[in-house]
């Protein structure tokens, strides 16, 4: 039985003030850890805080992003190893917004992931195809290829931790959801994928999201379906109250 995972992505939203009345209204609030993983995705700025303040909560907090080299010569990047000090439990990486704006590319992708587990942190990576792709009818083969590349020279241990979100592009922050079959057929894709790359066990074991326009209206159509373990959520998830709403959606 695959433990549901539900991470909010608050993407490049709130300030420190704002952070910090969230974390308090909800840490207290969300289902215990043993059924339910509660995961918030923050700025790197207020990370140090959050992971302080929910030490003994239920919550977990993870970043958006990080560099995949644990110190040197990177203005401006995020050290996974500074992170890891932290005691973070989840590091998001190959969002789709990375990889359209900031040119993130598989291979970095899979570089970050090994730097994440180096430094005691698990990655949450993100695939996913745009709408030319859906309708040309290259679905599968895209996220197949971002998954196998994402993963490669992982062990087994590694792999079966990870977390792999599918969030096709044109569903995000649009209100366009996706179907929750349509998108069930292509977490057994990324499922298939990883029987073939690691074998039944593994497979039977890596938690896949869906991700976009998820809301507490629409949760549990997504958790019902067989692929699907856990959601990715960023609109609905930057209110205490929509956040609570969505983990209370899954632990019934
Ligand atoms: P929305 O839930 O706002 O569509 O965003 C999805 C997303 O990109 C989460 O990473």
């Amino acid at each position: 039985m695959r433990k549901p995972i539900i991470a909010g992505n608050w993407k490049m939203n709130k300030t420190a003030e704002e952070a910090h009345a969230f974390i308090e209204a909800v840490k207290n609030e969300v289902p215990s850890e043993d059924k339910v993983e509660s995961v918030i995705g923050a700025s790197a700025l207020y990370l140090e805080k959050m992971a302080a303040d929910t030490k003994d909560s239920d919550l977990k907090i993870a970043a958006q992003n990080c560099y995949f080299e644990d110190e040197g010569a990177f203005t401006g990047e995020v050290s996974p190893k500074a992170l890891g000090e932290m005691e973070l439990d989840y590091v998001i990486i190959g969002h789709s917004e990375r990889r359209e704006y900031f040119h993130e590319t598989d291979e970095d992708v899979n570089k970050k992931a090994h730097a994440i587990f180096r430094n005691g942190m698990l990655p949450i990576i993100c695939c996913g195809e745009t709408l030319e792709q859906r309708e040309a009818g290259e679905t599968n083969e895209w996220v197949k290829g971002q998954v196998t590349n994402a993963l490669k020279d992982m062990t087994e241990g590694q792999v079966m931790n990870a977390v792999i979100a599918y969030e096709p592009i044109w569903a995000i922050g649009t209100g366009k959801s996706s179907s929750a079959e349509e998108a069930n057929q292509t977490c057994g894709v990324i499922r298939d994928t990883l029987k073939d790359l690691y074998g039944q066990g593994v497979a039977d074991a890596v938690r896949i999201q869906y991700g976009g326009s998820v809301k507490p209206a629409n949760i549990a159509e997504y958790m019902a379906q067989e692929h699907i373990d856990g959601a990715l959520v960023g609109g609905a998830s930057i209110e205490p109250d929509s956040f609570l709403a969505l983990l209370e959606a899954v632990n019934k």
